[in-house]
């Protein structure tokens, strides 16, 4: 860890408002415009490890106080659960402790409303994200920071660049291939077939079957189907593509959001797995505390040193995928330092 004050500043406190009011001594919130998204998780229903509301709302107060109009935003998520609709997303988010603010899902009802931005010399060269950002103007990427399975561990960049992806962006990230359907499980009801923009889908002895070569991967027919029969190609993106294009994504929103994003990660609660997982987890380690920062790269770098510190080195091995990836594609993508030092 760095100790000189080489690199960029990451503040920390293990006291919520104390980080805040340094914050805003140090004029860090000045960066925000006057229409402020606050990127969040709500969790899926069962997990109980989600971002402390409280948190949140100290995080909306703050900004509002400011004479700045602030949201919770989110997208719709690209599996079947209580956030793959805009009203279930809202219900779950209330049902969590969220209520006390606008919240604004981003990509419509059922994740069709994608906007495609560029990615600058990316795996990937467009992000699919929800529409809705073209009515913000600056944002608080605001994470609970814990593993994940595939992406070793979800902090600030898996919050913005997974987070704000429509749901064909999710998929897009995922995997380069279509979805496909359960055969045991179809029923033949029509929905996708009815739902599918470009006429993928067809009925095939008596089962739905998704035409390769016109899927747009829009993932709808994944929201649509009552009997979870189209089933998403995990795996379809190797754990380290899938880190890249999380970056590729978060590149693509640091450029549209022209830099004006402040960053919190949330060290509370850390888990093995994320919070899309809908059932209870228990803490891996103590917590830690707060950090915050400009800088995406030093503040995801300053909170895997001080979980892997706090855990003598066991947060990298819990998942399959290794913590470095993200941090030094980020790094080499130019959006931020390694190095740090803690105020
Ligand atoms: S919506 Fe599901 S059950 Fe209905 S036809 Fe499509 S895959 Fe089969
Ligand atoms: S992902 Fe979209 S384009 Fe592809 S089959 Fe499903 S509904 Fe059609």
């Amino acid at each position: 860890m760095s100790e000189d004050k080489k690199g960029s500043k990451v503040y920390f406190s293990r006291d919520f408002d104390k980080l805040l009011h340094k914050l805003e001594e140090a004029n860090e919130f000045n960066l925000l415009k006057d229409n402020v998204g606050i990127k969040l998780h709500f969790g899926e229903e069962g997990c109980v490890t989600f971002l402390n509301p409280k948190v949140a709302k100290a995080v909306y107060e703050e900004v509002s106080s400011q004479g700045k109009k602030a949201s919770f935003i989110e997208c719709n998520v690209l599996y079947k659960g209580s956030r793959t609709t805009k009203q279930d997303h809202i219900n779950t988010a209330i049902k969590h402790g969220f209520g006390f603010a606008p919240i604004d899902i981003l990509d419509g009802e059922k994740g069709e409303a994608s906007l495609e931005i560029p990615v600058e010399d990316g795996l990937v060269s467009s992000a699919k994200v929800g529409k809705g950002i073209t009515k913000y103007d600056s944002l608080v990427v605001l994470s609970h920071f814990k593993g994940h399975i595939a992406a070793g561990f979800g902090g600030a960049f898996k919050n913005l660049g997974m987070g704000l992806g429509s749901r064909a962006g999710k998929l897009h990230m995922h995997s380069d291939i279509s979805p496909h359907i359960d055969r045991e499980k179809c029923n033949a009801c029509m929905t996708c077939i009815n739902n599918c923009d470009v006429n993928a889908i067809s009925l095939v002895d008596g089962k739905a079957k998704i035409d390769d070569e016109k899927c747009i991967g829009c993932a709808m027919c994944i929201a649509v189907c009552p009997q979870k029969a189209v089933r998403i190609p995990w795996g379809g993106s190797t754990n380290e593509e899938l880190q890249k294009k999380i970056i590729d994504y978060s590149h693509a929103l640091i450029d549209y959001f022209k830099g004006n994003l402040l960053y919190i990660n949330v060290l509370q609660n850390i888990t093995e797995e994320c919070d899309c997982m809908g059932k209870k987890q228990e803490p891996i380690t103590g917590d830690i505390g707060f950090l915050a920062s400009r800088d995406p790269v030093a503040l995801e770098q300053a909170s895997l040193d001080l979980v892997e510190k706090q855990m003598k080195g066991g947060f990298d091995k819990i998942n399959n995928a290794s913590n470095s990836v993200q941090v030094d594609y980020a790094a080499q993508k130019g959006l931020g330092k390694k190095d740090y030092f803690l105020v």
